[in-house]
């Protein structure tokens, strides 16, 4: 079987430091390599930051009301630039974009040269392009599918079938760290769990009572990418991304 041009992404959004660690373990031992968007500082993240090697790790802002990472644009991007000083890239919680955010980011946080928050689910197409504003620019990578969103699809399906085409440009998927422990289908199990305990502080052993053994899920779907992909691909290695 050739191998894919398939990108593995997680946004950890405030993932509990053994859920993160369950998936961290699991890509390791894989060998795969793996773009991290760090939502908060813990013990579990600064080990992500210690496999170079493997991982890559960009931020996860936060703009919603409400944010827990700062009031305004400049306070979020301060708080997660402080806990990664060297990010490149980012995906914002929720999706949440605007005109004037991606000025900010182009005019204040130039080292933020990469965002992959845009989402085409199951596009064929998918090149990256050059987002100017006042003459600069931010390059857009966008990314196919995410957890959450096949989740709560018609018809939720976790497998690597016809619906996804390989012949133009890499591929980003993109997971929850809690829906790969939970090897979630849909969100029945998740919002059982979140009846009973906070995620933020859930131990591994309480997630998995929750875990979906029934059907093929998002742990599934993560491991049959990780037998089909090819071994170099970082966001920031992707050819022509710039
Ligand atoms: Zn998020």
């Amino acid at each position: 079987m050739l191998s894919k041009r398939i990108i593995i992404t997680l946004d950890i959004d405030w993932a509990s430091d053994e859920i993160i660690d369950y998936c961290k373990e699991l890509l390791l031992k894989h060998r795969v390599k793996a773009t991290w968007f760090i939502t908060h500082d813990s013990p579990a993240i600064k080990e992500i930051f210690k496999h170079r090697q493997s991982f890559e790790v960009g931020i996860h802002p936060n703009f919603l009301p409400g944010s827990t990472q700062g009031s305004n644009t400049q306070e979020v991007m301060e708080h997660l630039l402080r806990i990664c000083p060297d990010a490149k890239i980012m995906r914002t919680h929720s999706l949440y974009q605007s005109s004037l955010l991606f000025l900010t980011i182009i005019e204040k946080y130039p080292q933020i040269d990469k965002d992959v928050s845009l989402f085409l689910p199951y596009a064929k197409y998918t090149e990256s392009y050059r987002l100017f504003l006042n003459q600069k620019y931010i390059t857009r990578i966008p990314f196919i599918w995410e957890d959450d969103f096949e989740m709560t699809s018609k018809e939720p399906k976790f497998a690597l079938d016809h619906r996804f085409d390989f012949r133009q440009g890499a591929k980003i998927f993109n997971f929850h760290p809690i829906h790969i422990v939970l090897n979630s289908c849909g969100y029945e199990n998740y919002l059982k769990l979140k009846n009973s305990h906070d995620p933020k502080k859930l131990s591994l052993k309480q997630a998995l009572r929750f875990r979906n053994k029934a059907l093929p899920g998002t742990e599934d779907f993560l491991r049959e990418l990780i037998a089909r992909k090819e071994k170099k691909s970082f966001i920031q290695e992707l050819e022509g991304v710039s």
